[in-house]
């Protein structure tokens, strides 16, 4: 502090006046010591008096210790000090007050700031000293640096924020940072003292806005929310902010807007959205899909089941009649057998097969066939008991398994079935009976397995066939011996044309009319070394079961019209020559090109040509039969009915066949001189054929009675023992020369 030469202690005065001045002194010191500031007087750079504020600042423990010291001491350096003295005393000197903030220095060495107030005594002498006061504002230039810096630093967050922050006061900038421009737009302090209503895309936005954010304000919450804005170029941003009044009581004070543009975020948020959205239709889209594929392959695996389960039924069962079939058949015997095996019994076999059973199917049709097959397999079931197998094998072909039975139990079973299929069927407008041969073979007796029983039981049942029909027949060594016997001929007869073993032979046909034999029958005979002759009505319908019978149904044409070609030749008289065709002939497509072909080789005119053909035959494809028959009359060759009555010939059929000739089947002619019956049939057959336009012959004339009746009925020709026995070609040749 500059010295001064003043000294405050230097007065005079009265008593009184002196004891009021050192009253005043009092007062004035106790003032001094009492101030907040510090207060010094110095003089000539010493430092004279004090009060104790000015002492404590400076760290002493009382005034009386901070004076005498050199002023100098209260400066941070020399420097500071005569800078101040630089700078004070042109001020004092004009009699002022010299004020300025300066950094001093307390006793232990700490600097300090102060504001100095300093003051000449006398501005004209600066001897008489000077006065200071010391205001230690250390603490509030703290304070204020630490303001500085806090605002300094808010200002710095402000700043740079990534946010934009926006200071309203009535809906206008007070203050916003860079951010805030930024985001919507603007150069650096554009938006200053700005409206907010810039920012809003409409007015009513702008107004809607301000009552989003009212009551939150009001109750001193912060309101926050998204709310769309616009940027100076008119492009809507949308954005999250949190706002808050800065004095909720006094919304003068304005708010603060924290700011964040989210446009970017709510379009990834939005694609989002679109992609979950889109993700979840097609998840949506396939469970649908997958939901159908399910439902589509459940319907699948239903479908599949009962397919399955049709096929085990048609594995299993016979479609037709819903018997078990030869498969199921096969299981339950095996079954069968060997239970029976433990419990030593016995099993019977029956096969079981409808008499002329095709006549039904060719004269009335597959329909009604089949109906009396599913009504004749409910009442065979119902005729056997629970533990009985009734199977259809195909056809009219039943098996029966009988599981412990004996002979005596399976001869009533067969009886009681012949008895219920005796019963009329009923079938549309037709009412038909049918009768069934049953054949009964017994395990373990004539076989043991089901392969060996089933033979057995066939053969029986062709027994019963042969021994008139309509009955059953048991397995027997005898009947083991005939089937023995056609294998035996069946190999034999394979042999039999190579080996030339056959033979034709010929029985004359008379004309009733002339009584001239006018045609022959060709016959087949079979003469085997060991076995000798053979009949053809047993060896016939091996030839046809195996096939063979078309070379040597070829060859009996051959040779039949070669022989007739030589007879004219060697001078007989033209006659016709019937030959017998069997079922597989007729039924093979080559037929009428082969007799053509025989024809031209052999030379011979086709209508001395005559093929028969059984009644049965002819029906069972009536339509193909009159095709080829058609086709073997266009030919030149004509063609017979063999056997007729014994089939079941339909009336519109018969004239469709465009037939030459009916032969009357032998069995109506043998009783015709007795059988009243026969008789009318035979009478019927002689009148429909004549009044078809059809030749009528009949076979197996062998009384006079018989030709008698025929020819007063009008049949126009005749063959048989009465005329003749079938001859040796030879023969046949001096029958026809004795007879002319
Ligand atoms: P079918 O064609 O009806 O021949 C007539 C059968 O009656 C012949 O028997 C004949 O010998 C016999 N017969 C002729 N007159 C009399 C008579 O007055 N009384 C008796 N009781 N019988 C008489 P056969 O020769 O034993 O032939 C039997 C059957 O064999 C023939 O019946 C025919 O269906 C078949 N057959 C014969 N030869 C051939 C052939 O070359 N081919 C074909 N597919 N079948 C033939
Ligand atoms: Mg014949
Ligand atoms: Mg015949």
């Amino acid at each position: 502090m500059p010295a001064s030469n003043t000294d405050p202690d230097c007065h005079a005065g009265q008593p009184d006046a002196l004891a009021q001045l050192q009253l005043a002194l009092r007062e004035q010191q106790a003032i001094l010591d009492n101030a907040g500031v510090g207060i010094v007087f110095i003089k000539r750079r010493i430092l004279i008096r004090c009060n104790q504020r000015f002492a404590q600042v400076f760290g002493h423990a009382s005034a009386a210790d901070a004076l005498r010291s050199s002023n100098m001491s209260l400066y941070p350096n020399e420097a500071s000090f005569h800078a101040l003295a630089e700078a004070a005393y042109p001020v004092m000197a004009q009699g002022l007050a010299y004020k300025s903030e300066v950094l001093m220095k307390r006793r232990d060495g700490q600097l300090f700031w102060t504001h100095l107030t300093g003051k000449l005594v006398n501005p004209a002498d600066t001897d008489e000293g000077s006065i200071w006061i010391v205001d230690d504002i250390s603490e509030r230039k703290a304070a204020q640096a630490q303001l500085e810096s806090v605002l300094n630093e808010q200002g710095l967050i402000l700043d740079n924020a990534m946010v934009g922050i926006v200071f309203l006061r009535d809906r206008r900038v007070t203050r916003c940072n860079q951010s805030f421009e930024t985001m919507l737009g603007y150069a650096p302090g554009e938006l200053h003292g700005v409206s907010s209503r810039q920012w809003y895309l409409t007015e009513q936005e702008w107004i809607d806005a301000a009552e989003r954010w009212r009551a939150p304000f009001a109750a001193g919450q912060a309101f926050e929310g998204e709310i769309t804005l616009c940027k100076k170029n008119g492009t809507p941003i949308f954005c999250e902010v949190r706002a808050k009044a800065i004095d909720p009581n006094d919304p003068g004070h304005g708010a603060i807007w924290i700011t964040m543009d989210i446009t970017a975020r709510k379009s990834v948020e939005n694609e989002l959205l679109q992609a979950r959205a889109n993700l979840e239709g097609l998840v949506e889209l396939r469970t649908q899909e997958l939901r159908r594929t399910v439902l589509e392959l459940e319907k699948k695996a239903a479908e599949q089941e009962v397919a399955e389960a049709h096929i085990q039924r048609l594995a299993h069962f016979d479609a037709l009649t819903g018997l078990p079939n030869r498969l199921l058949l096969s299981d339950r015997c095996q079954h069968a057998l060997s239970a029976a095996q433990r419990a030593q019994q016995c099993v019977a076999l029956m096969f079981l097969d409808l008499d002329h059973f095709k006549n039904v199917n060719d004269s009335l049709g597959h329909r009604v066939g089949d109906e009396v097959l599913v009504e004749l397999a409910a009442r065979l079931k119902a005729a056997v008991r629970e533990q009985d197998t009734v199977s259809r094998l195909g056809g009219d072909e039943f098996i029966l398994l009988l599981p412990d039975t004996n002979a005596e139990g399976a001869a009533r079973v067969a009886d009681k079935l012949l008895q219920t299929a005796l019963m009329p069927f009923q079938i549309e407008q037709h009412e038909l009976t049918v009768t069934p041969s049953i054949g009964i073979a017994l395990y373990p007796k004539d076989g043991a397995d089901l392969d060996a029983l089933s033979k057995c039981a066939d053969a029986a049942m062709y027994r019963a066939k042969e021994d008139g029909r309509n009955s059953y027949r048991f397995f027997t060594a005898e009947i083991q011996a005939h089937s023995d016997r056609t294998l035996l001929l069946h190999n034999a007869l394979r042999r039999a044309l190579a080996r030339d073993q056959l033979e034709l032979h010929y029985q004359p046909q008379i004309s009733m009319e002339t009584g001239r034999t006018v045609g022959a029958e060709a016959l087949l005979r079979w003469h085997h070394p060991e076995l000798g002759a053979v009949s053809p009505a047993e060896f016939i319908p091996i030839a046809e079961s195996s096939g063979l019978i078309l070379p040597i149904g070829e060859w009996v044409i051959r040779t039949a019209t070669t022989q007739l070609m030589a007879w004219i030749t060697q001078g007989m008289a033209p006659i016709t020559m019937a030959v017998n065709l069997s079922s597989a002939q007729f039924r093979h497509a080559d037929l009428p090109q082969l007799v053509t072909s025989i024809l031209e080789d052999v030379g011979l005119d086709p209508g001395l040509l005559e093929l028969e053909l059984t009644e049965s035959v002819a029906m069972t494809h009536p339509l193909g039969a009159i095709a080829v028959m058609d086709d073997l009359r266009q030919r030149g060759v004509r063609m017979a009915i063999d056997d007729f009555g014994t089939g079941y010939s339909s009336l519109s059929y018969l004239k469709r066949f465009q037939v030459y000739k009916l032969k009357i089947d032998q069995s109506f002619v043998r009783d015709i001189t007795e059988d009243p019956d026969d008789r009318a049939i035979v009478g019927a057959i002689i009148s429909m054929a004549s009044s078809l336009g059809m030749q009528t012959i009949a076979e197996g004339v062998e009384t006079e009675g018989q030709l008698e009746f025929l020819r007063a009925r009008g049949c126009t020709e005749a063959q048989g023992y009465y005329f003749s026995r079938p001859l040796s070609a030879v023969a046949f040749g001096n029958y026809m020369r004795e007879v002319v």
